[in-house]
């Protein structure tokens, strides 16, 4: 299985789908996180970001630093979320910056292009809990006409799998602002530490 995920691995490493499609793509080390034993846990993103592309290692810059502020509401230090869960992302090229400010969120195109690679990192790790990072993660699992902002504090399950929304930890403190919203993430983060102790 591991050399399965290997291979997979070093076939998004050559994919240059989305150049090929006419997008703005940086081609970049495959981020992903991979935990030395077995995860039952998968983490999924919207797309690396520039820090993230740059060291090889998702979640490694100021929004990790905030996600993992938010996971040790739920009892993990960073060290273990890193050795209990598989990181990954929608689409797993930088996607470059935007125009304003941040990172260009990827097309429904490329995201179409980047869709089968996901697929198979669940058919390999069948995970039993997958955190949807964002708006595009959490549609991508729940559908488009989710209402994304009640949705962060439940836990769905689809296809036999427990699927937990997270905001995105980037440009979110105006969001957070809000005790309603404060409230939901407390209670998405409260639904983790339940849910992830039935994958030790
Ligand atoms: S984002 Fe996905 S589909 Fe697009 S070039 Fe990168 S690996 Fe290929």
């Amino acid at each position: 299985m591991l050399q399965r995920l290997k291979q997979l691995h070093a076939e998004i490493a050559t994919c240059r789908a989305c150049a090929e499609a006419g997008f703005f793509v940086e081609p970049s080390p495959v981020v992903v996180n991979q935990p030395a034993t077995w995860p039952k846990m998968m983490l999924v993103g919207q797309a690396p970001a520039a820090a993230a592309r740059s060291r090889g290692k998702p979640f490694s810059g100021q929004a990790g630093r905030v996600l993992f502020r938010w996971l040790a509401q739920a009892g993990f230090s960073e060290d273990e979320f890193r050795a209990r869960c598989y990181f990954t992302a929608i689409t797993k090229c930088y996607p470059g910056p935007a125009r304003g400010q941040g990172d260009r969120v990827p097309t429904a195109y490329e995201r179409a292009l980047c869709r089968p690679f996901l697929e198979r990192e669940l058919a390999l790790i069948r995970p039993k809990l997958i955190l949807t990072v964002g708006r595009i993660s959490t549609a991508h699992f729940l559908g488009s006409d989710i209402a994304f902002t009640a949705a962060i504090g439940q836990a769905f399950e689809r296809d036999g799998r427990i699927i937990l929304p997270l905001p995105h930890p980037s440009g979110v403190s105006r969001w957070t602002n809000d005790p309603h919203n404060r409230e939901r993430l407390a209670q998405a983060l409260s639904l983790l530490k339940r849910y992830s102790a039935q994958c030790a």
